[in-house]
């Protein structure tokens, strides 16, 4: 699964750009245009796809080869899809959950959705000008209960 690695290093590394960027409105409406590009363009090629199936099966010459093919022309615009998500969550201060692909705060710890443990959690937010109004908090840490069964 190296696709979802690049697209957290992506994702990283986009944010790291970000917070030297100015107009960052410019990239991410061109990001959105792209999102939505790509998107157009695979469920076209679910119907072609649907359709290749459909013909070939009635005529009966489906080519396992020409399937694969379309097949992964889908999987490589999904990995496109999901590399521009995550540059688009980084400028948005989200970070796309390895685990789930949710898009969570860029300092959260964990996904919110399914509890994976987030690679970005060391980075945390980085200080920028020091706030005059310093709202310490703490993060909510477990509740120290315990389960008794009777
Ligand atoms: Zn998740």
């Amino acid at each position: 699964m190296g696709i979802l690695d690049d697209v957290v290093i992506n994702a990283k590394s986009a944010a790291q750009t970000v917070g030297k960027m100015a107009g960052q409105f410019v990239d991410m409406s061109k990001l959105r245009i792209n999102l939505s590009e790509l998107n157009g363009e695979i469920n076209r090629r679910y119907q072609e796809l649907g359709q290749y199936i459909y013909e070939s099966k009635k005529a009966g010459t489906t080519e396992e080869a020409e399937l694969a093919d379309k097949i992964a022309g889908i999987d490589d615009l999904y990995a496109q899809f999901a590399a521009v998500s995550a540059q688009l969550a980084a400028l948005q201060n989200k970070v796309t959950c390895p685990g789930c692909g949710k898009q969570m705060d860029l300092d959260a710890t964990f996904c919110s959705h399914c509890g994976m443990k987030l690679s970005n959690a060391e980075k945390a937010a980085e200080p920028e000008e020091a706030n005059c109004d310093e709202a310490a908090e703490e993060p909510a840490e477990a509740p120290e209960e315990e389960t008794k069964e009777d």
